[in-house]
């Protein structure tokens, strides 16, 4: 599907739901090449980058020279790769333990810089899923909230793998509803809701969305064979 194509399906959810604040777009690039990637970079709405591991990340990062765009980590985090991610990353989006929360702390401080993050929220309830269980989600939004190096913007999910919309869409409300009630409770501005991939996007939109994460619409199926 050309770039043109995608637009015009976002520009019609995005009319569908009646929405006239920006809605932020990562071009997954997971699987792909600097190649691929820098002719993502040409499109002028894709707005990041959105790599799920950080050593991949790493060497493309290491290659790919100057970017206008900047990179986040959308995949999950483990504590050892913590130092490297903060080095290599714009933005966090997989915060899930008050552990990995302090621990990137630390490393920005040491680093210098203010890291912007997500935390990863598990709205389905599937076991495959990262992300903090919304019922865990108070005491690691007050451990996110108290790091000074650590700038919370909101929230991240991945939506259920269901044929199901309502389940889907029950998902992606959930969210926004545990962002509502921490903006309440923290007085943070908390503006990212980073919900929607290829095969939600639309459904994501219409749950108030403020970033989809696309990946195969863009660039193609994903090959993983030579990952
Ligand atoms: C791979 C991935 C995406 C993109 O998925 P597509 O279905 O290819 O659009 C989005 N978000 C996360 C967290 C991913 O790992």
């Amino acid at each position: 599907m050309n770039a043109e194509e995608i637009r015009e399906q976002i520009d019609s959810a995005i009319t569908k739901a009646g929405r006239k604040d920006k809605i932020f777009f990562a071009a997954v690039s997971k699987t792909r090449t600097v190649d691929e990637m820098k002719e993502a970079e040409k499109i002028s709405w894709v707005d990041y980058f959105g790599e799920n591991r950080v050593q991949e990340a790493e060497s493309k990062r290491n290659v790919y020279g100057e970017s206008r765009i900047p990179w986040r980590l959308i995949g999950h985090l483990q504590a050892n790769k913590a130092r490297k991610a903060a080095e290599i990353f714009d933005t966090i989006d997989s915060i899930d333990t008050p552990e990995l929360a302090q621990r990137l702390n630390r490393i920005a401080g040491e680093l210098g810089k203010i890291i912007p993050v997500l935390i990863e929220v598990n709205t389905s309830g599937e076991e495959s899923k990262s992300g903090v269980e919304p019922a865990n989600l108070s005491p690691l939004l007050d451990a996110v909230m108290t790091q000074e190096n650590l700038r919370l913007e909101g929230f991240m999910t991945v939506g259920p793998i269901t044929d199901d919309e309502r389940e889907i869409r029950n998902a992606f409300a959930a969210l926004r509803t545990l962002s509502e009630n921490a903006r309440t409770r923290t007085g943070l501005e908390l503006p990212t809701l980073s919900m929607g991939m290829s095969g939600d996007f639309e459904l994501a939109v219409l749950e108030g969305s403020t970033l989809i994460r696309i990946g195969t619409l863009l660039f193609g199926p994903r090959d993983y064979g030579n990952h």
